[in-house]
């Protein structure tokens, strides 16, 4: 536990951590090599409350904080990391885009649901030709008297192979450029919506990606979040903050390839002697809690600040580019330890040093984060 999380969070670890050991771990292999999306852990995790961790009280969900949510992605990231990224996308992408974007009446309308996890949430803003750079997106808006008619499709959209409640970044006017951007919320079996499933990940691969289609799908207006042109800045406010929750999944990721390491390290024996007694060994495990300790401190201040209500866009990418580079280092050092039997399924760094590569991808990648940090420092020139 940290000497900076209060009782609250303390007590909300030890439960989150003897939940994953029991019921998240266990199961973390048989996720990967089926690529099976982690239904009975989302429902326990459900259970915990924890679907709905920051929706607020009022729209049935538990009022928590971002430190909150990155106490419980820490522990579900170290025990499977394809449940902890179905798990921010559903509360940190999804939900919060409705909570943010969305008057009272929509709030009422689709958080309930999702709080309580009977229902799953998505967030649809990549496209085939447009990921880093969001304003080119091509899936258009047009109004029809009280509906709105969608065509285009989305790429790589987790949980949306399951997910009931898509909030989806759409333009309806290009020449507009970020006013052109508007969100709306699409829910599945509306017709004119296919959805289907994207196969041939390298890790992550539990957490239902998809291809979505839109023909001619028409919503009622009053699916629209915000005013039209409204949709740019919900998704950098939203990508803002759920960026702090990827860099949470990288310090879960990094926590369980070393405390594998560290285990092994002092099980196997080389040369008569446990490798944890050979300097070279040591020095990447001392590397490797330098990293996380970093890292974990990075990310709280970047919670911190959002928590706060105050500007948190160069601390979180600072969080998430850190986190995630060094979650690819210690996984890979944690790797090295094991030798060749960390090469192998269901070796836990075998897998971890897979899941983790996406981190430095998803939700910006880590050449966009960097942009971001180097505007805050430089400023218009
Ligand atoms: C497993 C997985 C899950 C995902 N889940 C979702 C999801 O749920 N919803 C969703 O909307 N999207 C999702 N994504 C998409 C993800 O956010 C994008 O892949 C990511 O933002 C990068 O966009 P891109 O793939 O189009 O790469 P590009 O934007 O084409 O970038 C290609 C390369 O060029 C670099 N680059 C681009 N622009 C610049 C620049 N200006 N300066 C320097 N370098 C630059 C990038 O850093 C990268 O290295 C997911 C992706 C994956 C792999």
């Amino acid at each position: 536990m940290q000497p900076f999380y209060n009782e609250q969070q303390t007590m909300l670890a030890t439960t989150v951590r003897e939940f994953a050991a029991e019921k998240l771990a266990p199961l973390a292999d048989a996720v990967d090599t089926l690529a099976e999306f982690p239904i009975d852990q989302f429902r326990g995790l459900a259970g915990l409350g924890l679907t709905g961790m920051t929706v607020p009280e009022e729209f049935g969900g538990s009022g928590g904080g971002y430190r909150d949510f990155m106490v419980v992605l820490e522990e579900v990231a170290a025990a499977c990391g394809s449940t902890s990224t179905v798990l921010i996308t559903h509360v940190s992408l999804g939900s919060q885009t409705i909570n943010h974007g969305g008057s009272d009446e929509q709030r009422q309308r689709w958080l309930p649901a999702l709080a309580s996890g009977e229902k799953i949430a998505a967030f649809a803003l990549t496209e085939a030709r447009t990921g880093s750079d969001a304003l080119a997106l091509e899936t258009t808006l047009t109004r029809d008297s009280d509906e709105y008619v969608l065509n285009g499709s989305k790429l790589f959209c987790t949980n949306g192979a399951v997910a009931d409640v898509f909030s989806v970044f759409t333009n309806h006017d290009r020449a507009a450029g970020h006013r052109g951007v508007t969100a709306v919320v699409v829910e599945k079996g509306t017709p004119g919506f296919t959805i289907n499933p994207q196969h041939g990940k390298m890790g992550m691969k539990g957490c239902a990606t998809a291809e979505l289609v839109f023909e001619d799908c028409r919503i009622p207006v009053g699916n629209r979040l915000g005013e039209e042109g409204e949709g740019y800045r919900i998704a950098l406010k939203i990508l803002d903050s759920s960026r702090i929750m990827i860099a949470a999944q990288c310090l879960g990721l990094a926590k369980g390839a070393y405390e594998a390491a560290l285990s092994y390290s002092k099980q196997r024996e080389t040369f008569g002697r446990p490798i944890a007694t050979r300097q070279a060994i040591q020095f990447m495990l001392a590397d490797m809690a330098i990293e996380l300790d970093a890292a974990r401190l990075l990310t709280w201040r970047a919670a911190a600040l959002y928590d706060e209500g105050l500007p948190h866009g160069k601390e979180a990418a600072m969080a998430k580019v850190y986190a995630s580079e060094a979650a690819g280092r210690i996984a890979s050092k944690a790797l090295q330890i094991h030798g060749g039997v960390g090469y192998f399924k269901p070796s836990v760094v075998e897998r971890i040093y897979r899941d983790q590569r996406v981190t430095e991808i998803y939700e910006g990648t880590s050449e966009i984060q960097r942009l971001v940090i180097s505007r805050a420092l430089i400023g218009e020139l």
